[in-house]
């Protein structure tokens, strides 16, 4: 396979107004930092304007653009995992269509990779504008949220605009899991990843694609897929109601004991209290077995080599 130094990947729903800007503008990034050498693989996520009409038109007049189109709106996280299949590149930028993120950083995000010797370079958003406050206090919040749920380092304020190296995209692509939360996938690569710190533009034309619907459900599957808390839940509640329950049993007999419980009371609240506890902490015990089932059933490769140094060296990094 021929390999090309760059790859842009860029995920495209209704994107018509933004598409010959964002061409023009990548076009010359790319341009500037690895001359003809790369490729720019926009996906067309079954978008319901004229957006793969206008990809077309771009592909005929530049060689170094792929249009991809999808069979049906797949979601930005699914479009975006199809462009990393097909890119090429030795190394793989991803960026959104409305240009939000300016592809302008490109060249300073190529040469942190050298610097740092990184295979992860984030863009890290410092300000975002003309977002609305409800957005950027929900993002805010769900970002703080799930790096207290997880046990992976997932960098807060950070979207999906970022430079990958080929081995981390390689190892990237192994991971089989149907929900996807790409940014927490890759941070879950390891190797090292470094930020930049940037100013979030507005949307260039259209306008979000990600109503509350689509936020509310990103949210789950990040949560879901890099976190079992919620499952263990259910054990901690039965661990804390059997000792409440406890402490009414004690209580209970007492009023037996002097004699102030109406008929049949006593053994009523025995039987409501103790079995309301054995089934929650049965519950959560089957959540813990559930989420380690469901953890094994991703199927993620059990470990990931960064180096090898001495013997034969042209070994692939992924040993998993
Ligand atoms: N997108 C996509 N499929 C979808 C929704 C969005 O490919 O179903 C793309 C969209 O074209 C854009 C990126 O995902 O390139 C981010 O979407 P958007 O800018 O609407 O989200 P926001 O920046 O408002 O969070
Ligand atoms: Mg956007």
């Amino acid at each position: 396979m021929t390999r090309l130094a760059l790859s842009i990947v860029v995920p495209c729903y209704n994107e018509e107004a933004c598409l010959p800007e964002l061409h023009r503008r990548l076009s010359a990034a790319a341009h500037e930092t690895v001359g003809a050498d790369h490729e720019i693989v926009l996906v067309n996520d079954g978008s319901r304007d004229a957006s793969w009409q206008i990809m077309q038109a771009l592909a005929a007049g530049d060689p170094h653009l792929v249009a991809v189109n999808l069979s049906r709106n797949h979601g930005h996280q699914l479009a975006l995992t199809a462009g990393l299949d097909l890119a090429v590149g030795e190394r793989i930028l991803i960026i959104d269509a409305d240009l939000q993120d300016p592809p302008e950083l490109l060249p300073a995000m190529m040469r942190e990779m050298d610097l740092a010797a990184a295979d992860v370079v984030y863009g890290l958003r410092r300000s975002r504008e003309g977002e609305t406050a409800f957005k950027r206090g929900t993002a805010k919040l769900f970002y703080r949220l799930l790096s207290r749920a997880t046990d992976t380092d997932i960098p807060v304020d950070t979207g999906d605009f970022r430079l990958i190296s080929r081995r981390a995209l390689d190892v990237f692509l192994s991971m089989p899991e149907q929900a996807r939360f790409i940014r927490g996938m890759v941070a879950w690569l390891g190797f090292r990843q470094v930020p930049l710190p940037y100013d979030r533009d507005e949307r260039f034309a259209g306008t979000t694609n990600y109503p509350l619907r689509k936020m509310v459900r990103f949210a789950f599957d990040a949560l879901t897929s890099f976190s079992s808390t919620p499952l263990k839940l259910a054990s901690h509640a039965g661990l804390l109601l059997s000792f409440g329950s406890l402490l009414l049993v004690v209580y209970i007999f007492a009023g037996w004991l002097s004699g102030r419980a109406v008929e049949g009371w006593t053994s009523l609240m025995l039987v409501v209290v103790a079995l309301g506890a054995v089934q929650m902490f049965v519950l959560g015990v089957m959540g813990e077995y559930l989420g380690r089932l469901y953890s094994q059933s991703k199927h993620r490769p059990l470990y990931i080599v960064s180096d090898i140094r001495g013997g034969r060296t042209e070994r692939p990094a992924r040993l998993g």
